[in-house]
Formats: C-alpha cells, structure tokens, sequence
C-alpha cells in the first residue's frame, strides 16, 4: 500500500479527516459538511466532554487554504461546585479557523493542512476545551436549591472510604494482592 493509499483509507474510517483536495488555495470554493467522531477526554476538575460530538458546517477555500466555519454539539458533563451534584448537558460552540497549507516555522497558532486534509480533531478539542466551565454551578438560584447542601453542611463533603478502588486502579490491586501473598 503506498503511502496515499494508506491516507486514503485512514481518510475513509475516521469522520475527523475531511479531503479537501478541491477547495484548498481555491478562493470562493465552498462545500457543506456534517460528521461526527468521538474526541478523548477533553475536561478540567468541574467539567469534561467526552463521547461522540457531532460538527456539521462549511469549508471554503482561500488562498492560504481552507477556512473552516462549523458548529460542535456535545455533552458536558459537570459537577457543581457548590453542592457536587452531578449532570450533563448539551453544548453548542461555534468555530471559524483557518487551516493553511504551508506550515511556516515561526508560527505555532495556526492549524494546517497535511497533504490536502484538514483533521478536525486539536481544533474541535481546542473550541471545547474553552469552553468548559472552571467553576460549574448546576443548581440556579440561592444556595437552597442545591439538592446536596443541607447533607454537605451537616455532615461535611462525603469523602470517598479509603477500601473503594477506583476502578480504573482495579487492575493494579490484583497485582498488589498477588504479591502480598508472596511476601
Ligand atoms: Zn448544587
């Protein structure tokens, strides 16, 4: 397989990648798109996206090469600072980039251009991340609304007992486990 075709067949199984062969360095040469992709965990302590997100809008040629103008729908999940109540909500951000075809040295803010595709991924993870709130307040209004708060100011906030394991460390007990016993 020649490296084109491995482009071309990346190209085909991931919704990120959008060929834009016939637009880039095309000025006045549009064309409509819709896709949707699964991005990693874009979060900060309060609040994340993650699952599918779905990114639909128009791609038009300049002569530098592509501006990208689009719409992100996804899901933020987030913990309210207050009372920690748990949620998710949906989230609309609006983006226009422009992604050149030539990468030149001094400059790191840009998106580009590789051979002719324009990979939505950074951007879509940079357009969400800004706009992941730093200090989510879930509950509207006064304190009151806030479902947890009169256990919270009872009791304090619920640490979690020390015998639960995270489940993504469970793995890594059963090794623990193991060589306890062996010692
Ligand atoms: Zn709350």
């Amino acid at each position: 397989m020649t490296r084109a075709e491995r482009l071309e067949a990346a190209t085909r199984t991931d919704a990120r990648v959008l060929d834009v062969t016939e637009i880039a360095g095309n000025p006045g040469a549009t064309r409509a798109f819709t896709t949707q992709f699964a991005v990693d965990d874009v979060s900060v302590p309060l609040a994340s996206v993650s699952g599918t997100v779905s990114v639909d809008g128009l791609l038009e040629g300049v002569v530098e090469g592509v501006v990208l103008v689009c719409r992100i729908r996804a899901e933020l999940y987030e913990t309210c600072r207050r009372c920690l109540e748990e949620g998710v909500r949906p989230i609309e951000v609006e983006v226009t980039e422009l992604f050149t075809s030539f990468h030149a040295e001094s400059d790191d803010e840009t998106y580009h251009l590789v051979d002719s595709k324009l990979d939505l991924d950074q951007c879509t993870r940079d357009a969400l991340a800004f706009e992941l709130p730093d200090a989510p307040l879930r509950c509207e209004g006064s304190p009151e609304s806030c479902p947890n708060l009169a256990a919270i100011r009872e009791h304090g906030y619920q640490v979690e007992p020390d015998d639960r394991v995270d489940p993504r460390w469970a793995p890594l007990s059963g090794l623990i486990t193991d060589q306890d016993k062996e010692n």
